[in-house]
């Protein structure tokens, strides 16, 4: 792992590289942050390694409980090797109490707790801003079969439940989230990319005190040491 890797892609959050074994891919999170499509640019300091461990550490939870992930080996503070996939174009999210975009499309009061989980779709574009689709749309422009979509939307319930619950202990209520799913080279689907306060809305579960990037979507401040707070209680306790 120590030669020169080739850089595949550079995102926003994260670069991607490529690995010895062609099955595999190495992730490196940043510390760049971006909000508004892109229009507001920034660095957290330590983000790219609390991301990192946040989500081997679910990816690894999730699939003690049956969910197949990319998750492969953690190389490093900043970087895991990961399956590589053909990324479905869609971001997959799950909510379960009002918030963000949702809160303003229907005029909810942020903090609504709605009576079941909610799933949306978005086509994962950054050049449309992540336009909301249904599955009608996903079908007719062939970015997964209705078959697929069904297996991601079963997934993705199952995840936030195993999440949900999970994050509780922790005193931590999980808001809504955002999951991309990828097909290896035969077809099977796998959970990829990233589950932390990047791609989350966690809230203390006493106090409703934002810990994830809302901070600094909106200009709050203490947006590092939100990050470190979910951070320390989840490792706190799992590294005694
Ligand atoms: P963005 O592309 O939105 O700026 P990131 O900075 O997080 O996002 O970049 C990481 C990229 O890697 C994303 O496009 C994501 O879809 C992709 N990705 C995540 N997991 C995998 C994987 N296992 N195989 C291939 N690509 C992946
Ligand atoms: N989200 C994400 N990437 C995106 C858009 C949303 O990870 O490109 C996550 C976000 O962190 C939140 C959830 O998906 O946990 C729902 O976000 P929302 O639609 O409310 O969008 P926002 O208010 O961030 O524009």
């Amino acid at each position: 792992m120590s030669k020169r890797r080739d850089l595949l892609y550079e995102g926003k959050a994260k670069k991607v590289y490529a690995a010895e074994d062609p099955a595999l891919c190495v992730v490196e999170y940043k510390d760049d942050a971006t909000a508004l499509d892109g229009a507001k640019k920034g660095s957290i300091p330590g983000k790219g390694a609390i991301n990192n461990r946040l989500t081997n550490h679910f990816m690894t939870l999730l699939e003690k409980s049956g969910v197949a992930t990319h998750y492969a080996q953690e190389l490093n503070d900043r970087e895991t090797l990961v399956k590589k996939v053909e990324i479905v174009p869609l971001e997959v999210i799950a909510r379960n109490i009002a918030a963000g975009s949702l809160a303003k499309r229907l005029g909810l009061t942020e903090g609504f707790q709605m009576s079941r989980p909610v799933l949306e779709f978005c086509y994962k574009s950054d050049a449309l801003g992540d336009p909301m689709v249904n599955e009608y749309h996903i079908a007719a422009m062939g970015w997964a079969s209705p078959e697929e979509v069904s297996f991601i939307a079963r997934s993705a319930l199952r995840i936030n439940e195993i999440l949900t619950g999970y994050l509780k202990g922790f005193g931590v209520e999980l808001v809504d989230f955002k999951l991309e799913f990828g097909r290896l080279p035969g077809g099977s689907l796998l959970l990829a990319d990233e589950i932390s306060p990047d791609t989350c809305r966690f809230w203390d579960s006493k106090t409703g005190e934002k810990l994830d990037k809302d901070r600094f979507r909106r200009d709050m401040g203490g947006v590092e040491g939100a990050y470190q707070e979910i951070y320390r209680r989840i490792f706190e306790r799992v590294e005694g």
